[in-house]
């Protein structure tokens, strides 16, 4: 960060409280702006669906903001007292080495927001409502382009659903685990290989996506894309021939290689499940995109679309399908971020906690799982996606490509004090809404009452 204040921006200067650990910023009342709220911890939890792009970035720091206490008093052991940390402190605590926190606004762009430059990112794709959204927009994006360069070389996409059977009750750990692998033994081996050298199955998009909460619990399964060569080859006599992908005979290639891959991912869950073989309906299901544009209106039909995601005009594009699964709606079961929110708000209503075990549960099993893979037979050839780790992505501010502009820095106890009365979600509606001098109103109201607890 730079020492120096940039122009326009105001020091906002060390009120001296000293810089004690980081707590959790109090719930807040829905629709209360945050300079009328009390502080301390109170309030009711709500995270109204707001219409605007920037109502609902702010919906997530909310509900990132009301879960922290959910992440320490229940995501805590005698083994690990603080196994969420990272969750838990998530944009609130700074940087190492970095003095002072910066807050942004945009300079263009539809309507005002703010960005926050300083603090450390837990990164989590899964269980972090920011990061999630972050990490997942920016995936997105790079798997737009992929496709888009192999598109425009004349490679062609096959768009895969796989299931597995699962017992009442069997934790996403273990569905992880068997996903993992019947995966795994899918994509080596030497039919894997020779399908990849044909062009038939040259490589593989995959996202892992579990809704929660359902019927028969929670249920695990997976999305990705195939990819096919412009030249395929297929049997011809004793030898091969290469044909044009959108021929025929190149067709029936692909539609063998997919019909073998869905007997792997079955066989490998009959024998390693106790022959739990996923049905011939669900388990397997492939479909052709005859462009690429295709199978953006195959996911489009199929799918409900989450207004909170931006689409660019295209709708919910494949891209989006396989990794966005966080902004999804579930019929009848939940989606990550849906069971967060429900959660928090049963800790707060009622008390109990069931839901929000369930969410500590997923979070321990998806953790360190990233968003979305792909094979190195397709970055090798189509380019590589942005190697940096889902976390180092969390912490770009300004993915969305908005120009921004510092409105304030804050000293680290400054930060602190704010932190406590009206969290991460309140200094980002305060910034974006009027700037420096909202920012100076609420480090004056925060430094005239005591620190709650
Ligand atoms: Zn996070």
């Amino acid at each position: 960060m730079n020492d120096a204040t940039p122009a326009g921006s105001v020091h906002l200067h060390d009120v001296g409280l000293g810089a004690e650990s980081y707590p959790e910023p109090p719930a807040r009342q829905s629709n209360q702006h945050p300079e009328q709220a009390p502080l301390g911890h109170s309030g009711i939890v709500s995270h109204p669906g707001k219409k605007s792009g920037w109502g609902r970035a702010l919906g997530r720091h909310e509900l990132r903001d009301d879960a922290r206490r959910a992440w320490k008093t229940l995501g805590s052991s005698r083994e690990k007292p603080d196994e969420f940390r990272s969750l838990r402190l998530c944009g609130v605590v700074a940087i190492p080495g970095v003095g002072a926190i910066e807050v942004r606004r945009n300079t263009s762009g539809e309507e005002n927001r703010a960005a926050i430059v300083g603090t450390s990112s837990c990164g989590s794709p899964w269980a972090c409502p920011v990061c999630a959204a972050r990490v997942r927009e920016r995936r997105r994006m790079e798997l737009h382009g992929l496709v888009e360069r192999g598109t425009a070389k004349g490679w062609r996409w096959v768009f895969v659903t796989a299931t597995l059977k699962h017992r009442q009750g069997q934790s996403v750990a273990q569905q992880r685990k068997a996903i993992e692998c019947a995966w795994r033994a899918m994509t080596t081996g030497k039919k894997a290989q020779e399908r990849r050298a044909s062009g038939a199955a040259a490589g593989t998009v995959r996202a892992i996506e579990f809704m929660l909460d359902g019927p028969n619990g929670s249920h695990g399964h997976i999305h990705a894309l195939v990819a096919v060569k412009p030249w395929v080859a297929v049997k011809a006599g004793n030898g091969e021939l290469w044909v044009q992908n959108t021929d025929a005979l190149a067709e029936k290639a692909v539609a063998d290689a997919m019909t073998a891959m869905g007997a792997s991912w079955k066989g490998w869950a009959e024998k390693h499940m106790d022959g739990l073989r996923p049905d011939d309906a669900h388990g397997w299901k492939w479909e052709m995109a005859r462009s690429a544009r295709d199978a953006t209106d195959y996911v489009t039909k199929t799918l409900k679309q989450d207004d909170g995601v931006q689409t660019d005009g295209d709708g919910w594009t494949v891209s989006h399908e396989l990794a966005r699964g966080d902004a999804k709606r579930g019929r009848d079961s939940l989606s990550a971020m849906e069971l967060l929110e429900l959660a928090v708000n049963d800790l707060h209503e009622t008390g109990d906690c069931a839901r929000m075990l369930r969410m500590v549960e997923y979070a321990r099993a998806t953790r360190g799982m990233r968003a979305i893979t792909v094979s190195r037979s397709l970055t090798d050839a189509l380019g590589k996606m942005d190697e940096r780790t889902d976390e180092e992505i969390a912490q770009d501010p300004e993915a969305m490509g908005d120009e921004w502009e510092t409105v304030a820095v804050l000293p680290l106890d400054v930060w602190a004090m704010l932190m406590r009365s009206v969290g991460v979600a309140g200094v980002l509606e305060v910034a974006a809404r009027d700037g420096t001098d909202g920012l100076r109103r609420l480090v004056k109201r925060a430094r005239g009452t005591p620190p709650a607890g």
